[in-house]
């Protein structure tokens, strides 16, 4: 199979370059198409001679991603299934708020853990995404959202299909790309990445010092509830996430956001309110309590609005800064923990 000429730095397409007998300055302008300007044919690269074109046509290909399909839901949220070049199909999420224009990406074909309240869990995981292709998505969401919406992208949150740290060199270099002036050049104070919390891997993010946000779904405040709805407890339990979070903070300086979906008469009580305030004290953080999104499996209901506003109050009240996160997209299956590539 051919390579994707994307995965190549911009030091290795010169050294290419300088094999096939071509100046450096088309390694650049070659580099300019593939990520500034995003190109997913070498024929788009009309400032390159036809002979050069071929030549790359012949070593190369660029494995863009297409979107399969869309929908759109009645809040505007617009859900996206992006056809991969394997044939796979992984999923993204455009969401209009005001002025804020957040695409929610996927960084794996499917996923390897198994929470308990998430529909991608039932997907197998297939495979890592190449970093390109984490990029392709934020491309076309962006593009997307100046169509339908005349603005442009203006956050990125990796909480889409599959657990980003499980895909860490992918993510990173996505990251890189989406953030360097070579590629789209947006501010790492947009993006998020959103983990259920693998503690090596989060002490890891913080050495490499990105400086993007940090999400966390933390979800239960106990080890025992906590595992019921997310195996990976088992062996990344609340200590352990909250001495990384520790970590985190010592070298980033930056508030971590701890995610909490509200089950009915599960973790919902004042004991849970309580315990919460504790674990999250331990470092400074925010909470959002997110609005479940029923799957198939029947395992949890949602706590009603009014018991979610109670909760909120109590943590409130332990001097905890928390916020309810209202769902997007419910009625396409793009909200959070449903997208399991259902088309309609
Ligand atoms: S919540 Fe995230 S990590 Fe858990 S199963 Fe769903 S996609 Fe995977």
């Amino acid at each position: 199979m051919k390579k994707d000429i994307r995965s190549l730095s911009e030091e290795q397409l010169i050294a290419v370059f300088s094999e096939i007998g071509e100046p450096k300055y088309r390694a650049k302008q070659v580099h300019q198409w593939v990520w500034q300007k995003a190109v997913h044919s070498f024929q788009e690269m009309t400032n390159l001679p036809k002979a050069t074109r071929q030549k790359l046509e012949e070593q190369f290909e660029i494995r863009a991603i297409t979107i399969e399909h869309q929908q759109i839901s009645e809040d505007g949220t617009i859900k996206f299934g992006f056809r991969v070049f394997d044939d796979e199909l992984i999923e993204g999420v455009l969401i209009p708020k005001g002025d804020r224009m957040t695409a929610c990406i996927s960084s794996q074909v499917g996923c390897s853990l198994t929470c308990k309240f998430c529909a991608t869990a039932s997907l197998d995981r297939k495979r890592n995404l190449d970093f390109f292709e984490i990029y392709d998505q934020v491309v076309l969401v962006d593009k997307a959202a100046k169509e339908h919406y005349q603005k442009p992208l203006t956050n990125i949150v990796y909480m889409g299909m599959g657990e980003p740290l499980l895909n860490y060199a992918n993510v990173k270099r996505s990251i890189e790309m989406i953030t360097s002036p070579d590629g789209l050049g947006m501010s790492p104070k947009r993006i998020t990445l959103s983990t259920v919390g693998i503690a090596k891997m989060i002490k890891k993010l913080a050495d490499d010092d990105l400086k993007i946000n940090l999400a966390i779904s933390l979800h239960a405040p106990t080890n025992q509830k906590r595992g019921q709805m997310m195996p990976i407890n088992e062996s990344n339990d609340i200590d352990a996430v909250v001495d990384a979070l520790d970590y985190w903070y010592e070298k980033t300086k930056s508030r971590v956001t701890h995610q909490y979906v509200m089950l009915k008469n599960y973790n919902e009580s004042e004991e849970d309110a309580k315990q919460l305030a504790e674990i999250v004290k331990r470092i400074p953080s925010k909470v959002n309590l997110i609005e479940y999104n029923p799957i198939d499996n029947g395992l949890f209901e949602r706590t009603s609005g009014n018991r979610a506003m109670n909760f909120l109050r109590m943590l409130e009240s332990k001097n905890v800064i928390a916020n309810i996160r209202r769902s997007r997209g419910k009625d396409i299956d793009a909200a959070c923990g449903q997208l399991a590539n259902k088309n309609g």
